[in-house]
């Protein structure tokens, strides 16, 4: 299914909430980075946004205890 297309694709890796993610950066000639849910494969425009995902739809809090 995966090409060697891919090269170009940067991946780097953050944590939320001890969680890590994959985060594939695109080409420079695409305006912004692509955040991937490894969990549904969804994207979102912003780390933010999916550090709000998976809050919200798999219950990932941040650390309060
Ligand atoms: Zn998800």
């Amino acid at each position: 299914m995966v090409t060697k297309e891919e090269k170009q694709e940067q991946e780097k890796k953050i944590k939320v909430d001890g969680t890590e993610i994959k985060v594939k950066t695109p080409p420079p000639r695409k305006v912004r980075p692509v955040y991937y849910c490894q969990t549904c494969d969804r994207s979102f425009p912003s780390q933010l946004d999916l550090e709000e995902h998976m809050k919200i739809d798999h219950g990932k809090k941040t650390a309060a205890a």
